[in-house]
């Protein structure tokens, strides 16, 4: 019989349930399974038998070190390795150990991850702790096998750190919120909520060696300069077209690493762009999600450089076309299995999905700009808006059939019943396709998918954890709302109906069917009360805003510190990407487009002397010439805001990157993008739009 992968491997390098049976004796198994379940903390004894049996399972598959990996606010992953060595024996035999107390904390020097000021009216201490709901694994490959621990990171006080310690406290929020609602709502069996993600991440994967000759690429991620290939994606041929041969090798190679480590990759395609591609796994609750979306974008990274290739996780690659995002498919579900989102045959009669959907609509009402922040950042700015992603305005879709259910629901009318519709292809022989409750809006930042909210505003390269937690946040807070409402009123069946009513009445004016990419629906977002952050700058600020703070409050999600650590730090990100954009576009035009330019220039002009009949020398010599005078002007102003920028920080750097350094950018970028259309190709030191998009085969 022939290996298959799927079958064989999937979840070899992790420490699963099924590994867990055989590693821990049965009581600390049941144990064990108790603390993830009931979300309580790993006491000493068991994690002592957890971290023998780690250790021992580690070593029999050859690792030889072990980390706490944890997700700083720096937007990457971060890991320490320690071996498992912890002295020699006499005889010269090592020793190799690993305490529970070693699994259960362990102490990076924080120092160097950002923190937002925390650290320096506080300590300089960080702490680990380890995430036992999300599964320990080996990362194993050519360089070595480590054991890595999921962990989160907080400060000597408290305060985290990370992206996981907000979202843990997000889940708890949001399930204790919902498990009260749902008392009101009948429901004596939950004992849990659970909050879950899903999500699709995009991608560009390049030639290597073309990339290493772009400086652009290589510091920022994205394109500075580049001319548009006279083929773009207008003809809509890559969208779900065949998988070239280099490519298919390349997921094959993904998937199967990302088997073995038990991320349940399930769809691949190729995306929209040329060179843009897509890969999705099936969900899992946030936490897991998170950590498991951070390991697709390093294996990703990975295998792309033993196939030769390059995988571009930046937002926006290339300019005029789309850019990368990542859906964060968000759901929530009991304990016992059912999904509260889903509407269901009679969704007219399912008063628990009514009040959830309810709770979705009203908290991205209220919290439109914190669903905006959440996915702001530099780089996400130059896809936000465009022609391609959803727009910077927060709204929700819902289709047609949900559309009018929340009509009548908010006018207090008797919601009617509508029957599913059949789908008739013409065609006998084909299965009768029932419509799904929405019709698709790619045009859509917030969209109802049949059974979960699809929010697609997060950018390719961020950490979907900020995202739910915002979600769970906000609607959980929706929640307490309706808990808050409900629980004060004896005529209970009269208070919940009440509560969708006024509630959908007072925001429903977030929802939003139409195309979210035109003119018209600016204005009708501004008469609709609707604010629109264009930038990331604005959206970080809103960060401050009272009805944010009180949000974190109440829900403890986020302390007053740690929401004033993360503002700044994300400014200081803002303005630090603006900052290595813009310096590295000096250093190219300097360095390498201007002389190259130069270079053909002074053959235009030798050629010019020898055929002084020639239109065609004659006139490029002139193009030619007024560009670079052109682009060496724009690049002496960039300079000049450069040397501005060192002088300022956080805020103000963030604001002035907007407003000077982006606008400098764009005018050196113009001259050069027409000067790589007229240079003789030879001359040209870097790579093509064309090199780079339409290269694999
Ligand atoms: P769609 O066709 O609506 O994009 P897919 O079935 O392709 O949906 O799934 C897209 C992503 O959404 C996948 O990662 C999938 O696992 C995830 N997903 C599906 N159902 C749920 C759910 N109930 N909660 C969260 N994510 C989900
Ligand atoms: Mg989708």
């Amino acid at each position: 019989m022939e290996n298959n992968y799927l079958k064989d491997e999937f979840g070899c390098l992790v420490f699963n349930d099924a590994t867990a049976k055989r590693y821990l004796d049965e009581d600390s198994f049941r144990a064990l399974k108790e603390v993830k379940e009931k979300r309580i903390a790993l006491d000493g004894p068991l994690a002592e038998k957890l971290a023998v049996a780690l250790k021992t399972w580690a070593l029999d598959n050859g690792a030889t070190h072990y980390t706490h990996w944890f997700q700083p606010l720096n937007g990457l992953t971060a890991e320490k390795h320690d071996s498992f060595l912890s002295g020699v024996e006499d005889d010269g035999s090592p020793i190799l150990s690993f305490s529970g107390k070693e699994l259960i904390k362990s102490e990076p020097d924080a120092s160097s991850f950002p923190s937002g000021g925390l650290r320096a009216t506080f300590e300089a201490r960080g702490y680990t702790a380890y995430d036992c709901t999300s599964p320990a694994f080996l990362y194993k490959d050519e360089n070595g096998c480590v054991l890595f621990l999921p962990t989160a990171f907080c400060s000597y006080t408290n305060e985290a750190l990370d992206e996981k310690t907000p979202l843990l406290r997000s889940m708890d929020y949001l399930s204790e919120q919902a498990v009260r609602s749902l008392r009101l709502l009948g429901d004596e069996q939950t004992d849990r909520v659970i909050a879950y993600a899903g999500a699709e991440q995009e991608y560009f994967l390049i030639d290597g060696q073309r990339f290493a000759k772009r400086k652009d690429l290589a510091y920022t991620g994205r394109t500075l300069v580049g001319a548009s290939a006279p083929k773009g994606q207008e003809l809509e041929d890559h969208y779900f077209g065949p998988i070239r041969t280099q490519v298919a090798s390349f997921m094959n190679d993904v998937n199967r690493t990302l088997w073995r480590l038990g991320v349940p990759a399930r769809t691949e395609h190729n995306e929209v762009a040329p060179s843009q591609h897509e890969l999705a796994p099936i969900y899992a609750p946030c936490n897991i999600a998170a950590d498991q979306n951070q390991l697709i974008m390093l294996v990703l990274k990975r295998t792309a450089k033993r196939h030769g290739l390059v995988c571009l996780l930046d937002e926006k690659p290339f300019a005029q076309i789309n850019g990368s995002g990542k859906h964060n498919n968000w759901s929530i579900g009991t304990d016992k299995g059912v999904n509260l989102l889903k509407p269901g045959k009679e969704p007219e009669n399912n008063l628990i999905f009514q009040v959830f959907l309810t709770a979705v609509v009203a908290s991205a009402d209220e919290f439109a700009p914190l669903l905006r922040e959440c996915s702001a950042s530099y780089a996400n700015d130059f896809r936000l808006g465009g022609d391609e992603a959803p727009p910077a305005i927060v709204s929700i879709f819902l289709g047609q059939d949900l559309e009018l259910l929340v009509e009548r629901l908010s006018e207090g009318k008797d919601p009617t019943h509508n029957d599913r519709s059949i789908i008739d292809t013409g065609a006998k022989t084909l299965p009768i396709l029932y419509k799904d409750n929405t019709d698709r809006n790619r045009t859509s930042p917030f969209a109802f998918t049949g059974n979960k909210f699809e929010f697609r505003m997060v950018g390719s390269n961020q950490n979907i954890s900020e995202s739910s937690t915002v979600i769970n946040t906000a609607v959980g807070y929706e929640l307490s709302k309706f808990a808050d409402f409900v629980e004060k009123r004896t005529d209970k069946e009269a208070a919940i109906k009440e509560w969708i009513q006024k509630t959908l009445r007072a925001h429903r004016r977030i929802i939003f069917s139409g195309d979210g990419y035109s003119e018209q629906w600016r204005e009708e977002a501004k008469n609709r009360g609707l604010t629109e952050l264009k930038t990331a700058v604005e959206a970080i600020e809103a960060l401050g805003s009272e009805s944010v703070k009180e949000l974190y409050r109440a829900s403890h999600v986020l302390s007053e510190s740690e929401l004033t650590s993360r503002q700044e730090i994300k400014f200081a990100n803002y303005g630090s990407a603006a900052l290595i954009d813009a310096k590295t576009l000096s250093h190219m035009a300097h360095k390498s487009l201007l002389p190259a330019a130069n270079r053909y220039l002074t053959l235009l002009v030798k050629e010019t002397e020898q055929y002084t009949g020639s239109t065609y020398a004659n006139k490029t010599l002139e193009e030619v010439s007024k560009l670079i005078d052109e682009a060496f002007e724009a690049v002496i102003a960039l300079d000049v805001d450069i040397a501005k920028a060192k002088g300022l920080k956080g805020h103000e750097l963030a604001f002035f990157s907007r407003d000077s350094l982006l606008m400098d950018m764009k005018k050196v970028r113009s001259p050069l993008d027409k000067l790589e259309c007229l240079v003789d190709k030879s001359y040209w030191p870097i790579p093509s739009y064309g090199d780079l998009l339409f290269h694999t085969n």
